[in-house]
């Protein structure tokens, strides 16, 4: 490791010359980060074959988290940070003449997920990594990951994101390593020395290779693996290609490889295509028989050995799309390592755990029986035994009762239920904040709860205070450090220490210090990139996460047309200046998420074009949200948006990294917005709206008419008017699907409901805001009492409720 600056420079430069033969000055910005990452990864690599040298020897239980996603963002800067070389780093590259924040905007963001579970997934690798827990990542390496956004005259534009093409320096490919994943054909049970044996024939072989990328714990000796899978093949369509049919040689390999060519980008809006389903079962079965493999070479491979798996594997699920683990996992045990069928359900059972992340019933994941049968006829063989062995053991403990049977049954209505199969497989269920675990209990899984009432559990969420505060803000994390010592960069939950600096005059202004260079840094970007001149002295009001219904971005953009005619009516209103800053990605096929983001974008052409209302708002919708830019987001907002309809809001995680850059919420009490009220207090927080239990109870049992709503309060009906009457500069219908959304389906997420209420919580805000030592120790508070939030806390609590792994210390040579 590097101890000085000098040491540092010369390796450095000894890079550059060995990897591209150039010196310093002839070398290019690309190549200086290729040299720096390659650099870095020497270290890397020294660690991570002593982590995997010393995890094989300790035999020590290791988890295995599959997720369809891991929304990584850029590395070079967590590894450097992770490895505490930013400093020495920064410096030794400033006496270069480089910047590093600039070689770090050098690496494309690894897009590999849609939103809030993908950044999960990578925010829990971190988390593992630094607590010194063997725990590993399972997933996708999409050719083309989350497509990048453009914004053309208001309406989004989806670009492919082709985020391979200059080559990864993280990754590893490991040939050696692939396996085959099968997928059609027939499958046909014989007799062979009185035991049943499955013969799977004329099905098509798909090479899985992995791309291993190293995760490095901060301050600590451990690099774990992501794995990643990418489909491939070593078949050539020979006969085709020699009967002169080149296409069609060319179209079948390229086929076989499609599999993990794409990121389907609907985040909590599945479309339900074959190829969606394919993806499931290629890297579930990849990253089991790997795990499988493994563990037979350092425990043996006899098959008491086998029934035992659970002892030393826990495999993780993340929401069902990797559900196909349960019968995947009784297919190996039973078809390839010969175990029976009691056997190899008490290991697979003992060894999955599943986390639920959404209650939104068009986001429950159903496969049609057809399709399983066809693409995966082994697996739903193995499906229709679990679901008849459960209807049966439901029968006997709820016998004749066949309406609650039909309801939990895995197959039913001709779909394959994939919640009902990840609940009965598992040994435990996980919601992802108090609320969540709760309406999961009590409503959408009440069956289940009762059938398996100890099974259920809440890990509450949480995000890496490391990237999201320390390396984000370095501004704010230096000022904390300074302030309380740097013991919450490992002990996040000391943050409360800033408590006692809430009132303090002279923090309240550094922390509003930083504030205004981070908000400075944004508005430059924006000037840069939009030609838009916001006021650095206005109230960076922002709401950033992917775009739909239940988030209610409706919500603001209509609260902005409202002060926007109040603003009309009465120039001389008396309202802080604000800039409502947006950002988020709508799912290519959802129309009403489009639409909404074209009504953005209209308001901020008619708003910041509109010289008579004296620049007091501006609105701005900033293209392209992914991890990097929400980087540069959270720790320049003053407000952050967290307004989703109460109750459809599993959790959330950007309301958490906001809250930790001293932010302060305006939000429902959903997700673990409720969470983060209880840690700040009501006076550290703007609550509004429905409850919960309101909104489920209106689900349930009507008693909502919009039009009460809609003629009962006059503000409501002209916003609402203003969407279809030609008051904006659009065609006359483009907005009539926002329109019917609310008043043709009775506003299903209770938009105008919730209305008065969120308007009387803005206005609140402007007051706060108006007393900035009030305001100031409200975010000093909320930086204060984020330590819950930190993913450190969630994953040691996976670690101990539910996977049963302890740290292994991994030590130098
Ligand atoms: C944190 C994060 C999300 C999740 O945001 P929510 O507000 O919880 O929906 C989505 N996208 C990106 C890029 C993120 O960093």
């Amino acid at each position: 490791m590097f101890t000085s600056k000098e040491e540092f420079k010369e390796a450095f430069i000894d890079k550059l010359q060995t990897l591209f033969g150039q010196s310093l000055d002839e070398s290019s910005q690309t190549d200086r980060y290729v040299a720096l990452s390659a650099l870095i990864r020497d270290i890397i690599n020294k660690r991570w074959y002593q982590s995997n040298k010393q995890y094989k020897q300790c035999k020590e239980k290791q988890v295995y988290y599959f997720s369809m996603e891991f929304l990584l963002g850029r590395l070079l800067g967590s590894n450097l940070f992770n490895l505490g070389l930013t400093d020495v780093c920064s410096e030794a590259l400033t006496e270069l003449g480089i910047d590093l924040n600039e070689l770090e905007a050098v690496e494309q963001d690894a897009g590999l997920g849609n939103g809030g579970l993908g950044r999960l997934a990578a925010c829990f690798l971190d988390s593992l990594a630094s607590l010194q827990l063997p725990g590993h990542g399972t997933g996708i390496r999409y050719r083309h990951g989350m497509f990048e956004q453009k914004i053309v005259n208001g309406y989004q534009i989806e670009i492919p994101d082709n985020w391979l093409k200059d080559g990864y320096v993280w990754e590893t490919r490991k040939a050696d390593r692939a396996v085959t994943v099968k997928f059609g054909g027939n499958v046909r049970l014989e007799s062979q020395g009185g035991r049943l044996v499955a013969i799977h024939e004329n099905y098509e072989p798909v090479l899985a290779v992995p791309y291993d990328v190293p995760v490095i714990g901060a301050n600590s000796g451990t690099v774990n693996t992501l794995r990643l899978w990418s489909a491939e093949t070593n078949y050539f369509d020979f006969p085709s290609f020699s009967k002169g049919d080149f296409l069609k040689a060319v179209e079948h390999k390229y086929s076989l490889e499609a599999t993990s060519q794409i990121l389907y980008p609907d985040d909590n809006y599945p479309e339900g295509k074959t190829l969606r389903l394919k993806q499931q079962y290629f890297f579930v079965s990849a990253g089991l028989q790997s795990i499988v493999r493994r563990y037979k070479r350092t425990y043996g491979g006899d098959p008491s050995v086998l029934a035992k798996i659970y002892e030393k594997v826990a495999v993780h699920i993340n929401d069902t799309h990797p559900a196909l683990a349960v019968p995947e996992l009784m297919r190996i045990l039973m078809d390839e390592e010969g175990l029976g069928w009691d056997e190899a359900w008490n290991a697979t059972t003992k060894t999955i755990s599943y986390t639920n992340h959404t209650i939104l019933p068009e986001a429950l994941e159903k496969w049609p029986v057809d399709l399983v049968q066809t693409l995966l006829p082994r697996m739903y063989m193995i499906i229709q035994e679990i679901n008849e062995r459960f209807c049966a053991a439901l029968w006997d403990r709820y016998p004749g009762d066949w309406e609650r049977i039909r309801a939990m049954a895995i197959i039913s209505d001709g779909y394959v239920h994939m919640a009902h199969l990840a609940v009965t497989g598992s040994h435990s269920v996980n919601g992802v904040a108090e609320v969540h675990s709760n309406i999961l209990k009590k409503e959408v899984m009440a069956n289940f709860h009762q059938f398996y009432p100890h099974r259920f559990n809440n890990k509450t969420n949480g995000v890496t205070h490391r990237r999201w505060l320390a390396k984000a803000n370095p501004g704010l994390a230096k000022l904390i450090t300074q302030a309380i010592g740097p013991g919450w960069l490992a002990h996040p939950t000391e943050l409360a220490n800033l408590h006692r600096y809430a009132r303090d005059p002279a923090f309240q202004s550094s922390i509003k210090a930083v504030k205004q260079a981070n908000k400075e840094r944004l508005a430059k970007y924006i000037k840069d990139k939009m030609d838009i001149a916001v006021d650095v002295d206005s109230i960076f009001d922002v709401q950033a996460k992917r775009i739909h219904a239940y988030k209610r971005q409706t919500l603001n953009a209509l609260h902005i047309l409202d002060l926007y005619n109040r603003l009309k009516a009465d120039p001389g209103l008396d309202i802080t200046p604000r800039t409502f800053i947006f950002g988020g990605k709508a799912a290519t096929g959802y129309y009403l998420a489009k639409r909404i983001i074209k009504l953005i974008n209209t308001l901020a052409d008619v708003i910041n074009n509109d010289r008579s209302i004296g620049g007091k708002i501006r609105v701005v919708f900033l293209e392209n949200y992914n991890v990097s830019l929400a980087e540069l987001i959270m720790p320049a907002a003053d407000v952050s948006e967290q307004i989703s309809t109460a109750s459809r809001e599993a959790s959330g995680t950007g309301n958490m990294k906001f809250m930790m850059n001293g932010a302060v919420t305006i939000g429902t009490l959903d997700g673990a917005n409720i969470e983060i009220r209880d840690e700040v207090g009501d006076d550290n927080i703007v609550i509004f709206g429905l409850t919960a239990d309101e909104v489920l109870s209106y689900y349930k049992h009507g008693g909502y008419n919009v039009l009460d709503v809609y003629h009962g309060n006059p503000r409501v009906k002209m916003i609402v008017d203003q969407l279809v009457n030609g008051f904006l500069p659009v065609s006359p219908d483009e907005f009539d699907s926002i329109y019917h959304s609310l008043m043709r389906a009775n506003d299903e997420y209770f938009v105008l409901k919730d209305f008065a209420a969120y308007a009387a919580a803005q206005e609140k805000i402007d007051r706060l805001y108006r007393d900035q030592s009030r305001w100031q120790a409200m975010a000093i508070n909320n930086i204060a009492f984020s330590g819950r939030f930190a993913s450190d806390r969630t994953v040691s609590e996976y670690a101990i409720g539910i996977w049963g792994i302890k740290p292994v210390i991994i030590r130098e040579s």
